[in-house]
């Protein structure tokens, strides 16, 4: 039989269809031709298992698949093999990508013709959802809690507890935040163990609020106490004082479907008696980056109406993604939002998912396998609790790591225990074929290098 390479077209006649002109004019011919070589290469090699070759067009449309992954130079869209489903420096959750390039009604309103309230279309989503009173967006949650204690703290004392004084990374500590936005910051109890009684005691005529901070990155375990909720709620409407949560990772569902504890949602604080709940859009809402305040009329009111709120203004392609996310929740289809997307994946979806990759790499990488690892959430949100998954094990040099990152698209792997883990959890299964490409590029090393 015929060996199948000698089917495989050159370069130069794959650079010389429309699809392969096409690519050049908009890449640039030296990158297209490189790309190429390589997907020759990957094709000379899989020729050997397979005795199939892929056609011009695969050829092309894989090329074609893997800088579509690469839109921006500036911010490169990369592959996430980390494991880590919320990762601060990949960009947290991934969003709905429905930002749109031209114009939108942002600002007006179509039936009438005149002005509009940009916000009006997000927060009546919200209050729907959440069951809220009211709501409110800024850029983020850090955002959003300057603005809560500017209009309702300023220049007075807010109640805090000494185990809630938390420090989210990237410059997020609250003592600060606190400072930043001209409240004084009254400590309570003690760091293990705080009760109702010892807040019923801090309260003066200078309070001007109760607040409780979800410890998002930290556990505190054995001889704890805090108070719950309600009665934090029933102690600070008994004295005509707000109760406010920062609760930071959006819980808005139960994710015990999902293999991970229940945790408070947002829908809940509300119903146990906060006045406002405070979270980030790119949490586990899985949304973009935003500071959402939901609550009672009451609490919002001020902050509409604050100076500082101009500056914290979210941006339009935020608003249109974070309304399109609360519509796949009121519609009861989570799954259309990515970070639930992934999530949902079954343990045996991603095992087979992790067994293909490593067996179409084994030629490449010798002792390469599927082993079962553990993904969190991360991003501050769920501390301590894992999620089954599955990656493929590579050995760990030093430069496969950051060839995978300066790969087309990038890829981010982890590096555990003198290995490199290319966990499939936070890999979207539309990814898989560029990644085999991207891995069977770093491990190939050099382009077009013999199978
Ligand atoms: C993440 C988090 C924040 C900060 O949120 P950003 O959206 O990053 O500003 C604040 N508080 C808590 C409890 C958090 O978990």
């Amino acid at each position: 039989m015929a060996d199948p390479r000698s089917k495989l077209p050159a370069v130069h006649q794959l650079l010389d269809t429309d699809a392969g002109r096409r690519l050049a004019a908009a890449h640039g011919r030296g990158r297209i031709r490189d790309l190429l070589r390589q997907e020759l290469a990957h094709a000379r090699a899989g020729a050997f298992v397979s005795r199939e070759v892929p056609g011009p067009e695969a050829l092309l449309g894989r090329v074609a698949a893997r800088l579509a992954q690469t839109r921006s130079d500036a911010y490169p869209e990369v592959i996430n093999a980390t494991g880590v489903l919320i990762h601060t420096n990949l960009g947290r959750a991934p969003r709905l990508g429905v930002a749109p390039g031209g114009y939108l009604a942002l600002e007006m309103n179509l039936p009438a013709g005149g002005r509009g309230e940009r916000l009006t279309p997000v927060v009546e989503r919200l209050c729907r959802y959440l069951g809220a009173e009211a709501a409110t967006v800024v850029t983020n949650n850090a955002a959003a809690l300057v603005l809560l204690l500017a209009s309702h703290a300023a220049g007075r004392a807010v109640l805090v507890s000494r185990g809630e004084l938390i420090e989210i990374g990237g410059s997020f500590r609250l003592p600060e935040i606190m400072a930043a936005a001209g409240t004084r910051l009254a400590e309570v109890g003690c760091t293990n163990r705080t009760r109702v009684s010892d807040f019923e005691q801090a309260i003066t005529g200078d309070t001007a609020g109760i607040l409780t901070v979800h410890r998002s990155n930290f556990s505190l375990t054995g001889f704890v106490a805090s108070p719950r909720v309600e009665e934090l709620a029933d102690l600070a409407h008994r004295a005509g004082l707000p109760l406010w949560v920062d609760q930071g990772s959006g819980c808005h569902c139960d994710l015990a479907p999902y293999g991970l504890l229940r945790e408070t949602t947002v829908q809940e604080y509300l119903g146990l008696g906060a006045d406002a709940v405070l979270f980030s859009g790119d949490k586990l809402l899985g949304g973009p980056q935003a500071g959402v305040l939901a609550g009672r009329e009451a609490a919002v009111a001020p902050l509409r109406r604050h100076p500082l709120r101009r500056a914290l203004r979210p941006d339009k392609a935020a608003l249109v993604s974070l309304a399109a996310t609360l519509d796949a929740y009121l519609a009861e289809q989570p799954e259309r939002v990515p970070l639930y997307r992934l999530l949902g994946q079954s343990e045996l979806s991603v095992r087979r998912r992790a067994q293909r990759l490593a067996r179409r790499v084994a030629g490449r990488a010798a002792g390469s396998r599927a082993v079962a690892t553990r993904a969190v959430l991360g991003g501050g949100t769920t501390p301590d609790q894992t999620i089954p998954s599955w990656a493929v094990e590579l050995p760990d040099r030093q430069d496969l790591a950051q060839s995978l990152r300066q790969g087309i698209p990038p890829v981010v792997a982890r590096a555990e225990g003198g290995r490199l883990l290319v966990d499939l959890r936070a890999v979207f299964p539309e990814q898989d074929q560029v990644l085999e490409a991207a891995l069977l590029t770093a491990l190939g090393g050099l382009e077009g290098s013999p199978p």
